[in-house]
Protein backbone atom coordinates (compact mmCIF):
# COMPACT_ATOMS: atom_id res chain seq x y z
CA UNK A 1 0.00 0.00 0.00
CA UNK A 2 1.19 3.73 -0.83
CA UNK A 3 -0.82 6.21 1.01
CA UNK A 4 0.66 6.92 4.36
CA UNK A 5 -1.37 6.05 8.03
CA UNK A 6 -3.55 7.91 9.31
CA UNK A 7 -4.11 9.22 12.55
CA UNK A 8 -7.81 9.79 13.92
CA UNK A 9 -10.07 9.54 17.45
CA UNK A 10 -13.46 8.70 18.50
CA UNK A 11 -15.91 11.41 19.28
CA UNK A 12 -18.32 12.44 21.89
CA UNK A 13 -20.71 14.91 20.51
CA UNK A 14 -18.55 16.21 18.11
CA UNK A 15 -15.19 16.58 20.46
CA UNK A 16 -12.14 14.87 19.64
CA UNK A 17 -11.67 11.55 22.82
CA UNK A 18 -7.81 11.58 24.09
CA UNK A 19 -6.79 8.44 24.77
CA UNK A 20 -3.75 6.36 25.34
CA UNK A 21 -5.62 2.97 24.00
CA UNK A 22 -5.04 3.00 20.59
CA UNK A 23 -6.35 0.24 18.05
CA UNK A 24 -4.06 -0.03 14.79
CA UNK A 25 -5.88 -1.04 11.62
CA UNK A 26 -3.38 -2.27 9.16
CA UNK A 27 -4.35 -3.92 5.64
CA UNK A 28 -5.74 -7.37 4.95
CA UNK A 29 -3.30 -6.92 1.53
CA UNK A 30 0.06 -6.52 3.00
CA UNK A 31 -0.48 -5.66 6.56
CA UNK A 32 0.81 -2.16 6.38
CA UNK A 33 -0.71 0.03 9.17
CA UNK A 34 -3.55 2.36 7.30
CA UNK A 35 -4.15 3.93 10.42
CA UNK A 36 -3.90 4.38 14.52
CA UNK A 37 -7.26 5.19 16.52
CA UNK A 38 -8.44 6.26 19.72
CA UNK A 39 -10.36 4.49 21.24
CA UNK A 40 -12.84 5.11 23.61
CA UNK A 41 -14.22 3.32 26.74
CA UNK A 42 -17.42 3.18 29.38
CA UNK A 43 -17.09 6.83 30.48
CA UNK A 44 -17.40 8.03 26.48
CA UNK A 45 -20.39 5.72 26.03
CA UNK A 46 -22.26 7.74 28.89
CA UNK A 47 -20.84 10.98 27.95
CA UNK A 48 -22.20 10.16 24.24
CA UNK A 49 -25.75 8.95 25.37
CA UNK A 50 -26.06 12.13 27.85
CA UNK A 51 -25.15 14.56 25.46
CA UNK A 52 -27.36 13.02 22.36
CA UNK A 53 -30.46 12.86 25.20
CA UNK A 54 -29.47 16.65 26.16
CA UNK A 55 -29.54 17.57 22.67
CA UNK A 56 -31.85 20.62 22.07
CA UNK A 57 -30.86 21.22 18.27
CA UNK A 58 -33.88 22.12 16.48
CA UNK A 59 -32.57 22.40 12.92
CA UNK A 60 -34.85 22.98 10.80
CA UNK A 61 -35.64 21.24 7.71
CA UNK A 62 -34.08 23.73 5.26
CA UNK A 63 -30.98 23.51 8.06
CA UNK A 64 -30.73 19.76 7.89
CA UNK A 65 -31.25 19.29 4.12
CA UNK A 66 -27.72 22.24 3.67
CA UNK A 67 -25.81 20.22 5.93
CA UNK A 68 -26.22 16.96 3.65
CA UNK A 69 -25.66 18.99 0.50
CA UNK A 70 -22.76 20.63 2.04
CA UNK A 71 -21.40 17.01 3.00
CA UNK A 72 -22.42 15.84 -0.15
CA UNK A 73 -20.36 18.18 -2.09
CA UNK A 74 -17.17 18.18 0.18
CA UNK A 75 -17.04 14.24 -0.15
CA UNK A 76 -17.54 14.58 -3.98
CA UNK A 77 -14.81 17.14 -3.84
CA UNK A 78 -12.37 14.28 -1.65
CA UNK A 79 -14.02 11.27 -4.10
CA UNK A 80 -10.38 9.36 -4.85
CA UNK A 81 -8.95 10.33 -0.80
CA UNK A 82 -12.31 7.88 0.56
CA UNK A 83 -11.92 5.89 -1.85
CA UNK A 84 -8.21 4.65 -1.42
CA UNK A 85 -8.64 5.13 2.20
CA UNK A 86 -11.90 2.75 2.13
CA UNK A 87 -9.30 0.32 0.07
CA UNK A 88 -5.97 0.93 2.65
CA UNK A 89 -8.07 -0.73 5.70
CA UNK A 90 -10.39 -3.07 3.68
CA UNK A 91 -8.50 -4.08 1.26
CA UNK A 92 -11.33 -4.04 -1.42
CA UNK A 93 -9.97 -2.71 -5.07
CA UNK A 94 -10.22 0.94 -6.04
CA UNK A 95 -12.71 0.10 -8.56
CA UNK A 96 -15.18 -1.17 -6.17
CA UNK A 97 -14.17 1.73 -3.32
CA UNK A 98 -14.64 4.57 -6.27
CA UNK A 99 -18.29 2.68 -6.54
CA UNK A 100 -18.79 2.59 -2.82
CA UNK A 101 -18.02 6.57 -3.05
CA UNK A 102 -20.39 6.88 -5.03
CA UNK A 103 -23.18 5.28 -3.75
CA UNK A 104 -22.64 7.19 -0.50
CA UNK A 105 -23.24 10.46 -2.39
CA UNK A 106 -26.34 9.11 -3.36
CA UNK A 107 -27.44 8.42 -0.45
CA UNK A 108 -26.63 12.16 0.76
CA UNK A 109 -28.44 12.88 -2.32
CA UNK A 110 -31.61 11.42 -1.40
CA UNK A 111 -31.29 12.49 2.21
CA UNK A 112 -31.00 15.74 1.17
CA UNK A 113 -34.29 15.75 -0.62
CA UNK A 114 -36.07 13.83 1.78
CA UNK A 115 -34.95 16.25 4.93
CA UNK A 116 -37.41 18.75 2.66
CA UNK A 117 -40.14 16.89 2.45
CA UNK A 118 -43.20 17.04 4.50
CA UNK A 119 -44.32 13.69 6.24
CA UNK A 120 -47.61 14.97 7.27
CA UNK A 121 -50.99 13.14 6.34
CA UNK A 122 -54.83 14.84 7.16
CA UNK A 123 -57.33 12.39 8.33
CA UNK A 124 -61.09 14.22 7.54
CA UNK A 125 -63.24 12.47 10.62
CA UNK A 126 -66.55 13.15 9.28
CA UNK A 127 -66.47 10.37 6.42
CA UNK A 128 -68.81 7.70 8.35
CA UNK A 129 -72.12 8.17 10.79
CA UNK A 130 -69.62 7.95 13.38
CA UNK A 131 -67.80 10.75 12.27
CA UNK A 132 -67.55 14.31 13.75
CA UNK A 133 -66.65 17.61 11.86
CA UNK A 134 -62.78 17.19 12.89
CA UNK A 135 -59.63 16.76 11.44
CA UNK A 136 -56.68 14.55 12.98
CA UNK A 137 -53.06 15.47 11.15
CA UNK A 138 -50.03 13.51 11.37
CA UNK A 139 -46.40 14.56 11.84
CA UNK A 140 -43.20 12.41 12.93
CA UNK A 141 -40.76 13.62 15.60
CA UNK A 142 -37.14 12.60 15.56
CA UNK A 143 -36.24 10.15 18.44
CA UNK A 144 -34.28 11.14 21.62
CA UNK A 145 -31.21 8.75 21.06
CA UNK A 146 -30.32 6.83 18.17
CA UNK A 147 -27.52 4.07 18.17
CA UNK A 148 -26.02 2.38 14.88
CA UNK A 149 -23.80 -0.37 15.01
CA UNK A 150 -22.16 -1.14 11.68
CA UNK A 151 -20.06 -4.14 9.50
CA UNK A 152 -17.11 -4.23 7.99
CA UNK A 153 -18.20 -4.59 4.06
CA UNK A 154 -19.20 -1.14 3.07
CA UNK A 155 -16.76 1.54 5.54
CA UNK A 156 -18.78 4.29 3.77
CA UNK A 157 -21.99 3.29 2.34
CA UNK A 158 -23.56 1.34 5.51
CA UNK A 159 -22.24 4.07 7.89
CA UNK A 160 -24.06 6.83 5.26
CA UNK A 161 -26.99 4.47 5.13
CA UNK A 162 -27.38 4.94 8.60
CA UNK A 163 -26.12 9.01 9.64
CA UNK A 164 -28.18 10.69 6.71
CA UNK A 165 -30.82 9.52 7.29
CA UNK A 166 -30.53 10.22 11.01
CA UNK A 167 -29.53 14.12 10.14
CA UNK A 168 -32.72 14.23 7.78
CA UNK A 169 -34.60 13.13 10.69
CA UNK A 170 -33.25 15.48 13.28
CA UNK A 171 -32.08 12.17 15.64
CA UNK A 172 -29.39 12.66 17.42
CA UNK A 173 -26.83 9.60 16.60
CA UNK A 174 -24.18 7.53 18.60
CA UNK A 175 -22.31 5.24 15.85
CA UNK A 176 -20.22 1.92 16.54
CA UNK A 177 -18.80 1.46 13.39
CA UNK A 178 -16.99 -1.98 12.81
CA UNK A 179 -13.23 -2.29 14.48
CA UNK A 180 -11.94 -3.72 11.23
CA UNK A 181 -12.38 -0.48 9.35
CA UNK A 182 -13.26 2.13 11.91
CA UNK A 183 -10.99 5.08 9.81
CA UNK A 184 -13.19 5.43 6.80
CA UNK A 185 -16.29 6.12 9.43
CA UNK A 186 -14.46 8.43 11.49
CA UNK A 187 -12.98 10.57 8.06
CA UNK A 188 -16.78 10.86 7.45
CA UNK A 189 -17.69 11.80 10.74
CA UNK A 190 -15.16 14.82 10.77
CA UNK A 191 -16.48 15.72 7.07
CA UNK A 192 -20.08 15.92 8.47
CA UNK A 193 -18.76 18.43 11.24
CA UNK A 194 -16.91 20.45 8.82
CA UNK A 195 -20.70 20.54 6.66
CA UNK A 196 -22.03 22.21 9.91
CA UNK A 197 -23.05 19.19 11.92
CA UNK A 198 -23.53 20.16 15.35
CA UNK A 199 -21.41 18.18 17.60
CA UNK A 200 -24.29 16.86 19.43
CA UNK A 201 -25.75 15.53 16.39
CA UNK A 202 -23.38 12.88 16.31
CA UNK A 203 -20.81 10.71 18.14
CA UNK A 204 -18.65 7.88 16.86
CA UNK A 205 -17.19 5.58 19.44
CA UNK A 206 -15.15 2.68 19.12
CA UNK A 207 -13.65 0.49 21.98
CA UNK A 208 -13.93 -2.87 23.70
CA UNK A 209 -17.55 -4.72 22.91
CA UNK A 210 -18.23 -4.80 26.81
CA UNK A 211 -17.66 -1.02 27.16
CA UNK A 212 -18.92 0.34 24.11
CA UNK A 213 -21.25 -1.69 22.08
CA UNK A 214 -23.00 -3.54 24.64
CA UNK A 215 -23.65 -0.62 27.02
CA UNK A 216 -25.24 1.38 24.35
CA UNK A 217 -27.54 -1.88 23.28
CA UNK A 218 -28.54 -2.26 26.45
CA UNK A 219 -29.43 1.10 27.94
CA UNK A 220 -32.87 1.88 28.25
CA UNK A 221 -32.34 5.65 27.39
CA UNK A 222 -31.52 4.22 23.78
CA UNK A 223 -34.80 4.92 21.64
CA UNK A 224 -33.35 2.73 18.89
CA UNK A 225 -30.57 0.18 17.75
CA UNK A 226 -29.96 0.16 14.31
CA UNK A 227 -27.74 -3.08 13.14
CA UNK A 228 -26.62 -4.28 9.91
CA UNK A 229 -24.05 -7.42 10.55
CA UNK A 230 -24.01 -10.69 11.00
CA UNK A 231 -26.76 -13.07 11.93
CA UNK A 232 -24.98 -14.13 15.46
CA UNK A 233 -24.61 -10.44 16.85
CA UNK A 234 -27.59 -9.16 15.28
CA UNK A 235 -29.58 -11.86 17.26
CA UNK A 236 -27.42 -11.69 20.70
CA UNK A 237 -28.73 -7.69 20.26
CA UNK A 238 -32.30 -8.93 20.01
CA UNK A 239 -31.44 -11.00 23.05
CA UNK A 240 -30.12 -8.11 25.38
CA UNK A 241 -31.73 -4.86 23.65
CA UNK A 242 -34.88 -4.83 26.42
CA UNK A 243 -37.64 -3.04 24.86
CA UNK A 244 -36.46 -0.83 22.38
CA UNK A 245 -36.62 -0.62 18.65
CA UNK A 246 -34.66 -2.36 16.75
CA UNK A 247 -33.98 -2.61 12.92
CA UNK A 248 -31.81 -5.31 12.02
CA UNK A 249 -30.30 -5.80 8.73
CA UNK A 250 -28.41 -9.24 8.69
CA UNK A 251 -26.72 -11.62 6.92
CA UNK A 252 -27.89 -13.48 3.05
CA UNK A 253 -27.76 -16.57 1.01
CA UNK A 254 -29.29 -14.74 -2.09
CA UNK A 255 -30.01 -16.94 -5.38
CA UNK A 256 -29.64 -15.82 -8.46
CA UNK A 257 -31.91 -18.22 -10.18
CA UNK A 258 -30.92 -18.72 -14.27
CA UNK A 259 -34.23 -20.65 -16.11
CA UNK A 260 -33.24 -22.42 -19.88
CA UNK A 261 -34.97 -19.36 -21.93
CA UNK A 262 -32.71 -16.85 -20.33
CA UNK A 263 -30.50 -14.53 -22.59
CA UNK A 264 -27.10 -16.41 -21.44
CA UNK A 265 -25.21 -13.82 -21.63
CA UNK A 266 -27.23 -11.75 -19.39
CA UNK A 267 -27.12 -14.48 -17.04
CA UNK A 268 -23.42 -15.05 -17.09
CA UNK A 269 -22.82 -11.73 -16.30
CA UNK A 270 -25.09 -11.04 -13.55
CA UNK A 271 -23.69 -14.22 -11.97
CA UNK A 272 -20.10 -12.75 -12.41
CA UNK A 273 -20.69 -9.58 -11.25
CA UNK A 274 -22.97 -10.45 -8.36
CA UNK A 275 -20.64 -13.53 -7.15
CA UNK A 276 -17.74 -11.23 -7.30
CA UNK A 277 -18.44 -7.35 -6.71
CA UNK A 278 -16.85 -6.11 -3.70
CA UNK A 279 -14.55 -9.25 -3.08
CA UNK A 280 -18.27 -11.15 -2.86
CA UNK A 281 -18.44 -9.48 0.44
CA UNK A 282 -21.81 -8.18 -0.04
CA UNK A 283 -25.45 -9.23 2.28
CA UNK A 284 -26.77 -9.16 -0.92
CA UNK A 285 -23.51 -11.09 -3.32
CA UNK A 286 -24.95 -13.84 -5.35
CA UNK A 287 -23.84 -16.74 -2.86
CA UNK A 288 -25.90 -19.56 -5.08
CA UNK A 289 -26.53 -20.00 -8.45
CA UNK A 290 -29.40 -22.22 -9.82
CA UNK A 291 -29.35 -22.91 -13.19
CA UNK A 292 -31.61 -25.33 -14.60
CA UNK A 293 -30.29 -28.35 -15.65
CA UNK A 294 -30.69 -28.81 -19.41
CA UNK A 295 -28.57 -24.90 -19.72
CA UNK A 296 -26.26 -25.86 -16.46
CA UNK A 297 -22.69 -26.92 -18.28
CA UNK A 298 -22.99 -24.25 -20.97
CA UNK A 299 -23.61 -21.76 -18.48
CA UNK A 300 -21.12 -22.99 -16.30
CA UNK A 301 -18.59 -22.93 -19.00
CA UNK A 302 -19.23 -19.33 -20.65
CA UNK A 303 -18.82 -18.43 -16.63
CA UNK A 304 -15.76 -19.81 -16.05
CA UNK A 305 -14.55 -17.96 -19.49
CA UNK A 306 -16.06 -14.78 -17.95
CA UNK A 307 -14.24 -15.30 -15.01
CA UNK A 308 -10.82 -15.01 -16.51
CA UNK A 309 -11.80 -11.16 -16.73
CA UNK A 310 -11.67 -10.42 -13.16
CA UNK A 311 -8.10 -10.73 -12.05
CA UNK A 312 -7.66 -10.86 -7.92
CA UNK A 313 -4.50 -8.96 -6.71
CA UNK A 314 -3.14 -5.68 -5.37
CA UNK A 315 -6.46 -3.65 -4.62
CA UNK A 316 -4.71 -0.39 -4.83
CA UNK A 317 -3.66 -1.51 -8.42
CA UNK A 318 -6.03 -0.34 -10.99
CA UNK A 319 -6.47 -3.44 -12.89
CA UNK A 320 -7.27 -5.69 -10.51
CA UNK A 321 -11.22 -6.04 -10.21
CA UNK A 322 -11.29 -8.16 -7.11
CA UNK A 323 -9.06 -7.67 -3.73
CA UNK A 324 -9.17 -9.31 -0.70
CA UNK A 325 -11.41 -10.42 1.47
CA UNK A 326 -11.43 -8.26 4.92
CA UNK A 327 -8.90 -10.87 6.91
CA UNK A 328 -6.90 -14.42 6.00
CA UNK A 329 -9.20 -16.28 8.82
CA UNK A 330 -12.16 -15.05 6.02
CA UNK A 331 -10.04 -15.95 3.33
CA UNK A 332 -9.33 -19.61 5.01
CA UNK A 333 -12.93 -20.40 5.43
CA UNK A 334 -13.58 -20.25 1.45
CA UNK A 335 -11.02 -21.99 0.96
CA UNK A 336 -12.40 -25.19 3.75
CA UNK A 337 -16.06 -24.93 2.36
CA UNK A 338 -14.47 -25.02 -0.92
CA UNK A 339 -12.67 -28.34 -0.43
CA UNK A 340 -15.68 -29.44 1.51
CA UNK A 341 -17.82 -29.11 -1.62
CA UNK A 342 -15.19 -30.35 -3.63
CA UNK A 343 -14.60 -33.62 -1.57
CA UNK A 344 -18.88 -33.70 -1.57
CA UNK A 345 -18.38 -34.51 -5.62
CA UNK A 346 -18.31 -30.83 -7.07
CA UNK A 347 -16.19 -29.70 -9.68
CA UNK A 348 -13.80 -26.61 -9.70
CA UNK A 349 -13.45 -25.25 -13.09
CA UNK A 350 -11.86 -21.67 -12.23
CA UNK A 351 -10.15 -20.24 -9.29
CA UNK A 352 -10.06 -21.77 -6.04
CA UNK A 353 -6.39 -20.27 -4.94
CA UNK A 354 -5.60 -18.19 -1.88
CA UNK A 355 -3.38 -16.07 -0.85
CA UNK A 356 -3.05 -14.78 2.71
CA UNK A 357 -6.20 -12.93 2.51
CA UNK A 358 -6.42 -12.73 -1.65
CA UNK A 359 -8.79 -15.49 -2.56
CA UNK A 360 -9.62 -16.12 -6.35
CA UNK A 361 -13.34 -15.89 -8.17
CA UNK A 362 -13.83 -19.33 -8.15
CA UNK A 363 -16.60 -20.70 -10.02
CA UNK A 364 -17.74 -24.77 -8.75
CA UNK A 365 -20.12 -26.86 -11.16
CA UNK A 366 -22.75 -29.58 -9.39
CA UNK A 367 -22.19 -28.21 -5.92
CA UNK A 368 -24.55 -30.53 -4.11
CA UNK A 369 -27.19 -29.00 -2.22
CA UNK A 370 -26.30 -29.88 1.26
CA UNK A 371 -22.97 -28.53 1.75
CA UNK A 372 -21.92 -26.10 3.82
CA UNK A 373 -21.19 -23.60 1.36
CA UNK A 374 -24.68 -23.25 -0.27
CA UNK A 375 -26.37 -23.49 2.84
CA UNK A 376 -24.38 -21.24 5.20
CA UNK A 377 -23.34 -17.50 3.80
CA UNK A 378 -20.16 -17.88 2.16
CA UNK A 379 -18.93 -13.95 2.32
CA UNK A 380 -16.18 -14.18 -1.10
CA UNK A 381 -16.05 -14.35 -4.29
CA UNK A 382 -17.27 -17.71 -4.88
CA UNK A 383 -19.66 -18.49 -7.71
CA UNK A 384 -21.30 -22.17 -6.57
CA UNK A 385 -23.30 -23.61 -9.47
CA UNK A 386 -26.07 -25.81 -8.78
CA UNK A 387 -28.84 -27.38 -10.90
CA UNK A 388 -32.15 -27.77 -10.71
CA UNK A 389 -34.77 -29.00 -12.71
CA UNK A 390 -37.55 -26.38 -13.26
CA UNK A 391 -38.60 -23.09 -11.64
CA UNK A 392 -40.40 -24.83 -8.35
CA UNK A 393 -37.43 -27.06 -7.86
CA UNK A 394 -35.29 -23.61 -8.12
CA UNK A 395 -37.89 -21.70 -5.42
CA UNK A 396 -37.46 -24.73 -2.96
CA UNK A 397 -34.05 -24.66 -3.05
CA UNK A 398 -34.08 -21.00 -2.65
CA UNK A 399 -36.40 -21.08 0.06
CA UNK A 400 -34.76 -23.97 1.82
CA UNK A 401 -32.01 -21.49 4.21
CA UNK A 402 -32.80 -19.57 7.00
CA UNK A 403 -32.00 -16.39 5.07
CA UNK A 404 -34.52 -14.63 2.84
CA UNK A 405 -32.49 -10.92 1.95
CA UNK A 406 -33.03 -10.60 -1.76
CA UNK A 407 -32.88 -13.02 -5.24
CA UNK A 408 -32.83 -12.46 -8.69
CA UNK A 409 -34.17 -14.45 -11.72
CA UNK A 410 -32.79 -14.63 -14.99
CA UNK A 411 -35.58 -15.20 -17.50
CA UNK A 412 -38.30 -14.40 -20.40
CA UNK A 413 -40.75 -15.25 -19.39
CA UNK A 414 -43.24 -12.44 -17.41
CA UNK A 415 -44.98 -15.96 -16.14
CA UNK A 416 -42.52 -17.42 -14.61
CA UNK A 417 -40.95 -13.78 -13.44
CA UNK A 418 -44.36 -13.36 -11.91
CA UNK A 419 -44.37 -17.03 -10.35
CA UNK A 420 -40.92 -16.08 -8.49
CA UNK A 421 -41.91 -12.74 -7.08
CA UNK A 422 -44.88 -14.07 -5.91
CA UNK A 423 -43.10 -17.30 -4.28
CA UNK A 424 -39.76 -16.63 -2.85
CA UNK A 425 -39.34 -16.13 0.66
CA UNK A 426 -37.08 -12.93 0.67
CA UNK A 427 -37.33 -9.19 1.30
CA UNK A 428 -36.66 -8.51 -3.19
CA UNK A 429 -36.79 -9.92 -6.37
CA UNK A 430 -35.16 -8.88 -9.23
CA UNK A 431 -35.77 -10.14 -12.65
CA UNK A 432 -33.52 -9.44 -14.87
CA UNK A 433 -30.62 -7.98 -12.47
CA UNK A 434 -28.60 -9.48 -9.30
CA UNK A 435 -30.51 -9.87 -6.32
CA UNK A 436 -28.44 -6.10 -5.02
CA UNK A 437 -29.83 -3.88 -7.44
CA UNK A 438 -31.44 -1.06 -5.62
CA UNK A 439 -31.06 2.54 -5.71
CA UNK A 440 -30.35 4.21 -2.06
CA UNK A 441 -33.93 5.30 -1.54
CA UNK A 442 -35.78 2.35 -2.45
CA UNK A 443 -36.56 0.26 0.42
CA UNK A 444 -34.02 -2.66 1.49
CA UNK A 445 -33.96 -5.25 3.89
CA UNK A 446 -34.97 -9.15 4.29
CA UNK A 447 -36.79 -11.51 6.46
CA UNK A 448 -36.17 -14.82 8.42
CA UNK A 449 -32.85 -14.85 9.91
CA UNK A 450 -31.78 -11.88 7.40
CA UNK A 451 -34.22 -9.15 9.20
CA UNK A 452 -37.05 -8.57 11.13
CA UNK A 453 -38.72 -7.07 8.01
CA UNK A 454 -38.56 -3.26 9.04
CA UNK A 455 -36.71 -1.41 5.71
CA UNK A 456 -33.95 0.59 5.15
CA UNK A 457 -33.28 2.73 2.41
CA UNK A 458 -33.13 6.55 2.86
CA UNK A 459 -36.75 6.97 3.30
CA UNK A 460 -37.71 4.09 5.78
CA UNK A 461 -34.75 4.88 7.53
CA UNK A 462 -36.11 7.70 8.62
CA UNK A 463 -39.18 6.31 9.59
CA UNK A 464 -37.59 4.10 11.60
CA UNK A 465 -35.68 7.05 13.59
CA UNK A 466 -38.76 8.93 14.05
CA UNK A 467 -42.48 8.72 15.43
CA UNK A 468 -45.76 9.72 14.15
CA UNK A 469 -47.79 11.95 16.59
CA UNK A 470 -51.15 13.31 15.89
CA UNK A 471 -53.00 15.63 16.83
CA UNK A 472 -56.91 16.88 15.60
CA UNK A 473 -58.75 20.07 15.80
CA UNK A 474 -62.48 21.27 15.20
CA UNK A 475 -63.18 22.07 11.75
P1 LIG B 1 -20.49 -8.57 12.65
O1 LIG B 1 -19.38 -9.42 13.06
O2 LIG B 1 -21.87 -8.95 13.07
O3 LIG B 1 -20.15 -7.09 13.17
C1 LIG B 1 -21.01 -6.01 12.89
C2 LIG B 1 -20.88 -4.95 13.97
O4 LIG B 1 -21.36 -5.46 15.21
C3 LIG B 1 -19.45 -4.51 14.20
O5 LIG B 1 -19.43 -3.11 14.39
C4 LIG B 1 -19.09 -5.24 15.48
O6 LIG B 1 -18.10 -4.59 16.23
C5 LIG B 1 -20.40 -5.17 16.23
N1 LIG B 1 -20.54 -6.14 17.33
C6 LIG B 1 -19.84 -7.27 17.55
N2 LIG B 1 -20.28 -7.87 18.69
C7 LIG B 1 -21.27 -7.08 19.18
C8 LIG B 1 -22.13 -7.18 20.32
N3 LIG B 1 -22.04 -8.18 21.19
N4 LIG B 1 -23.04 -6.21 20.52
C9 LIG B 1 -23.15 -5.18 19.65
N5 LIG B 1 -22.37 -5.04 18.55
C10 LIG B 1 -21.45 -5.99 18.32
O7 LIG B 1 -20.57 -8.41 11.04
P2 LIG B 1 -19.37 -8.15 10.03
O8 LIG B 1 -18.56 -9.40 9.96
O9 LIG B 1 -18.75 -6.85 10.31
O10 LIG B 1 -20.21 -7.95 8.66
C11 LIG B 1 -20.55 -8.99 7.80
C12 LIG B 1 -21.99 -9.42 8.00
O11 LIG B 1 -22.85 -8.32 7.83
C13 LIG B 1 -22.41 -10.45 6.95
O12 LIG B 1 -23.17 -11.45 7.59
C14 LIG B 1 -23.28 -9.63 6.02
O13 LIG B 1 -24.24 -10.40 5.30
C15 LIG B 1 -23.94 -8.68 6.97
N6 LIG B 1 -24.45 -7.51 6.25
C16 LIG B 1 -25.81 -7.35 6.14
C17 LIG B 1 -26.33 -6.29 5.40
C18 LIG B 1 -27.81 -6.09 5.26
O14 LIG B 1 -28.20 -4.98 4.90
N7 LIG B 1 -28.64 -7.08 5.48
C19 LIG B 1 -25.46 -5.39 4.80
C20 LIG B 1 -24.09 -5.57 4.94
C21 LIG B 1 -23.59 -6.64 5.68
P3 LIG B 1 -16.55 -5.04 16.16
O15 LIG B 1 -16.08 -4.69 14.81
O16 LIG B 1 -15.94 -4.22 17.23
O17 LIG B 1 -16.53 -6.53 16.44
Amino acid sequence: MNDSPVELACYVAGIKVTSSKTLVVRSPYDAAVAGVVGLAGREQTELAIQSALRSRESLNRFERSSILERARQRLEERREEFARLITSESGLCLRETRYEVGRALDVLRFATMEALRDDGEIFSCDISPQGKARKIFTFREPLSCVVAITPFNHPLNQVAHKVAPAIAAGSPMILKPSEKTPLTALRFAELLYDAGLPGPMLSVLLGPTAEVAEPLVRDSRVELVTFTGSVAVGKRIAETAGYKRLVLELGGNDPLIVLADADLDLAVHLAAEGSYRNSGQRCTAVKRILVQENVADEFAQRLAKKTEGYPCGNPMDEATRVGTVIDEPAAIYLETVLQEALAAGAKLLIGGERKGALFEPTVIQNVPRNVRMVTCESFGPLAPIINVKDLDDAITVANSTPYGLSSGVVTNSLDEAIKAVKQLRCGTVNVNEVPGYRIESSPFGGIKESGLGIKEGVVEAIKSMTTVKTFSLPW
